[in-house]
């Protein structure tokens, strides 16, 4: 469950209420076809305090329920071999469902490069991914996991019921908008860049984000159309900002699958040429567990990025089990620290020993550190004691239309 997913705030004419809840009042879904896993997990989540499981065995009824509008689920625990329905399908459909889709933690028995694609997939269409745990669960896994869904959370009322049609409708007519959320240097405070996040707008004026069609766009084959739209646009905002004398990076979401796509990668570099913007303030963010699947070619394209003078950055690092080897090996200029490691910074020491040492290794194959995901002013305190250079979250900012983040450029700082 994410704050200000939506961008600047809620559409015209909604409610936004803010809610902390204790850790009993959660409700968890567990989905294993084994009735021993399902009762181990309740039992599980019982001891730590959350009274509330609701047990399904199979990926429909799973579906049917989350369907109907199952607001009040706040953790989904899968398991991937399902039977009539595997896990990986499942998660893309729950990512197409409409409304607020709530965490996933994975759970299965195999080895971790398999959980790790899985888990860049969810990412990739945008849902928010806790976890990914071979079998059995332990309390050391799913008690943080818990945890992360206790900061107060906006709920836009009346969120977004979006079927299908209707997004199909808004694809088509390209209503495709770049959001940028400002990355703050640690050091002076100052905005040095921002990532592009994707946002769709409706007739109505609201924002859809990522996770309402992301999936869509695939199934559809789309997306590379729609990375290009978008880049497109968001090089006109950066000329413009350039021309007013700002230097910003500009960081893009590059999905693993157009590392497939030979013919991309010459075209984004024309259109940045034919926009008048430096190569070097364009980053391309890969997911982590894309490097770590050691998919070659794909590995190959991410180089290739390189060479044309783009910067490469490995988003939610700490995520994919990637090996020092396969770092070295490939040119990248910088290193995101996954969220979910720097919302641990302060009540778990496996976090914060996870996140000094990625800093640490970090400076020492000279790549730049980005901290995402932070939203309190004792986590970007802890993160520049450590040595990261910058940060990126809703302490500083939620991610803001171009109108909003020209105006953070003009104030230098947030
Ligand atoms: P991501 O690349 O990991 O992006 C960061 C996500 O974390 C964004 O969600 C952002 O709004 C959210 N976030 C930022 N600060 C905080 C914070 O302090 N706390 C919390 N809890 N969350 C924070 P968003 O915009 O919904 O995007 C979700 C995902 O969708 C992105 O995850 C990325 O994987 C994907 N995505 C977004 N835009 C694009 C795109 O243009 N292309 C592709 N391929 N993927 C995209
Ligand atoms: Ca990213
Ligand atoms: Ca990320």
């Amino acid at each position: 469950m994410r704050r200000s997913d939506h961008g600047e705030g809620p559409p015209r004419g909604r409610m936004i209420t803010l809610r902390t809840r204790p850790i009993d009042e959660l409700t968890v879904m567990i989905v294993d076809d084994e009735p021993t896993q399902r009762l181990a997990v309740t039992v599980l989540c019982r001891s730590i305090g959350t009274e509330r499981v609701i047990a399904h065995e199979t990926a429909i009824q799973a579906l049917n329920d989350l369907g109907a509008g199952a607001d009040n689920i706040d953790l989904v625990i899968c398991d991937l071999d399902l039977p009539e329905m595997d896990g990986i399908e499942l998660i893309r459909r729950i990512a197409a469902l409409p409304g607020r889709i709530p965490p996933l933690l994975i759970l299965s028995g195999h080895d971790t490069a398999v959980l790790a694609s899985v888990e860049a997939m969810g990412r990739s269409y945008g849902l928010t991914m806790l976890a990914s745990e071979r079998k059995p669960l332990t309390r050391l896994v799913l008690e943080p996991a818990l945890r992360t869904l206790l900061i107060p959370v906006e709920i836009v009322d009346g969120t977004t019921p979006s079927d299908g049609a209707r997004i199909d409708r808004l694809i088509d007519a390209e209503r495709f908008e770049p959001f940028f959320q400002p990355q703050i240097s640690l050091a002076d405070g100052r905005v040095r860049g921002a990532e592009v996040l994707a946002r769709l707008r409706d007739e109505d004026g609201s924002i859809l984000p990522p996770s309402a069609f992301l999936p869509r766009l695939e199934e559809r084959g789309l997306m590379g159309a729609f990375t290009l739209t978008l880049f497109r646009m968001a090089l006109t905002h950066a000329r413009r900002w350039r021309d007013s004398g700002a230097e910003v990076t500009l960081s893009f979401n590059l999905s693993p699958l157009l590392l497939d796509d030979l013919d991309l990668i010459p075209i984004l570099a024309d259109m940045v040429t034919e926009a008048g913007v430096r190569r070097d303030s364009i980053l391309f963010e890969i997911v982590e567990t894309a490097v770590a699947k050691d998919a070659l070619h794909q590995l190959e394209s991410a180089a290739r990025l390189r060479m044309r003078g783009f910067g490469l950055s490995i988003d939610d690092y700490g995520t994919g089990h990637s090996t020092l080897e396969q770092l070295r090996r490939l040119p990248f200029t910088e290193l995101k620290i996954d969220q979910a490691f720097v919302h641990g910074l302060h009540d778990n020491p496996a976090s914060r020993a996870i996140v000094a040492n990625t800093i640490s290794m970090a400076r020492d194959l000279s790549l730049r550190v980005v901290a995402e995901g932070v939203e309190t002013h004792e986590q970007a305190h802890e993160l520049r004691v450590l040595g990261c250079e910058i940060g990126q979250g809703f302490f500083w900012s939620p991610p803001v239309s171009a109108e909003g983040f020209g105006q953070h450029i003009i104030n230098g700082r947030i």
